[in-house]
């Protein structure tokens, strides 16, 4: 089996620890745990699934296969990793984000995502991810609710490539959202999207994307910022919060300036009516965008979609435009809910801290299912492992139990040892000393 070195998971942890040696420390005087061994064991923690800090804690008795197959020296206590990483800033690690990027375009990954021509697909939704009553930090939005208790919460805005055709994603780099410096306010999915889009043109000046997100960032404002940063859109609509353009599109339709399109393709009809050029809303009329809706018939019943894009519409594109608008609930489905219910414990609280533990410990999840969603896309021995195995869930825990049983020089023998099996000889029980 031809194993793809960079896109492996020895290459990407390599990737991931030498991107972390590169994070300043600030400490001074004697320092214990080296920073980057703080931050690798934070990322081992997700990259192994492990229930809870105290589990990881339990593994430094015997931190054998934490040296060969994730290259951490010393292995810090729970409490020395929540303060040593509760004083990292989270920008820290945008770097690592980027370098598994490139290391995933060096190694053509990326090509199979491509969409519309030279275009990659960029899934944008919030999520929250923590809320206490009582848990708090010095980032945290607070919220007072009716029954007069204070809510304490932290969100984040999630991105990953994504394509209608494939089940893996390639998340970039989250935008926190969280009380901002200096700030009184919560911050918002609005304005953290305005730093996301800064942020991203920084790691990626020239990536051609096509950024979608629900009927919320519809708005002209954002359609600005969007355009500013020269990406291209395709944006949910709903009849209730732009009644303006729909009214646009009920004329065009009786006047004839729109145009239909049917096609039939494995049992359903997938009809479309689509307008070119109309301006998003009576009160920002230089905004122009085209419209597209999509009804789905199957013998299951109808299904309705609408669309505003920057994209000129034709009967040639439509259905691909559908594709790449539905493909939208990926950042949902294969992101979000990936890490909430396939063992990654993305709402469990591993540690607050006083400062940014939260927001890099949701950092370093996301990390770590990076690099599984690449070995997952690009690395021909998971697949294999993850097939035979069945399931994620089970997947990790079968990695565990090698991980902590038994000596490995990396992870790919553990999938070897899954995928192929493997024999324990001299099984001996040591005397009592
Ligand atoms: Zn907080």
């Amino acid at each position: 089996m031809k194993i793809r070195k960079h896109l492996s998971a020895s290459g990407l942890f390599r990737c991931v620890r030498q991107g972390f040696k590169q994070v300043e420390d600030l400490r001074t005087g004697v320092v214990q745990i080296s920073l980057p061994d703080a931050l690798m064991s934070g990322f081992a923690l997700f990259s192994l699934k492990e229930p809870s800090l105290l589990a990881f804690d339990e593994r430094r008795k015997d931190p054998e296969n934490l040296h060969t197959v994730y290259g951490v020296e010393q292995v810090p206590s729970d409490t020395q990793m929540r303060t040593i990483l509760d004083d990292v800033e989270p920008e820290k690690l945008r770097r690592v984000y980027r370098d598994i990027f490139r290391q995933l375009q060096r190694g053509k990954g990326l090509a199979e995502y491509r969409i519309l021509g030279q275009y990659y697909l960029l899934s944008l939704d919030g999520t929250g991810y923590f809320a206490s009553k009582k848990v708090h930090c010095e980032n945290c939005m607070v919220k007072k609710l009716r029954s007069g208790e204070t809510l304490y919460y932290h969100q984040m805005l999630g991105a990953a490539l994504v394509h209608p055709h494939l089940k893996t994603v390639v998340p970039l780099m989250p935008e926190p959202i969280i009380k901002q410096d200096g700030h009184k306010k919560n911050d918002c999915e609005r304005n953290a999207a305005k730093r996301f889009f800064e942020k991203l043109r920084q790691d990626h000046p020239h990536l051609p994307l096509i950024v979608t997100e629900d009927a919320l960032s519809s708005n002209a404002p954002h359609i600005r910022e969007l355009k500013k940063h020269h990406l291209r859109f395709i944006l949910g609509v709903k009849e209730s919060d732009h009644a303006f353009l729909f009214e646009q599109v009920a004329q065009a339709r009786e006047s004839g300036r729109s145009h239909t399109y049917v096609v039939t393709k494995d049992g359903f009809s997938h009809r479309f009516h689509f307008v070119n050029q109309l301006p998003l809303n009576a009160s920002n009329l230089d905004v122009q965008v085209n419209f597209l809706e999509y009804w789905e018939v199957s013998p299951k019943g109808e299904q309705y979609f609408a669309w505003i894009t920057d994209f000129t519409i034709t009967s040639q594109n439509a259905y691909t435009l559908m594709r790449a608008g539905r493909a939208r609930w990926k950042i949902e489905n294969e992101t979000f809910n990936t890490l909430k219910n396939q063992g990654y414990h993305f709402e469990h609280n591993f540690g607050h801290g006083h400062a940014h533990l939260s927001v890099i410990f949701a950092l370093l999840m996301m990390l770590a299912f990076l690099v599984d969603q690449i070995q997952q896309a690009a690395c021909q021995l998971f697949q294999a492992t993850l097939a035979k195995v069945g399931s994620k869930k089970r997947l990790w825990e079968k990695m565990r139990g090698l991980f902590f049983h038994l000596p490995f020089t990396c992870m790919e023998d553990i999938w070897r040892a899954l995928l192929y099996g493997y024999k324990i000889s001299g099984f001996v029980i040591l005397e009592e000393t």
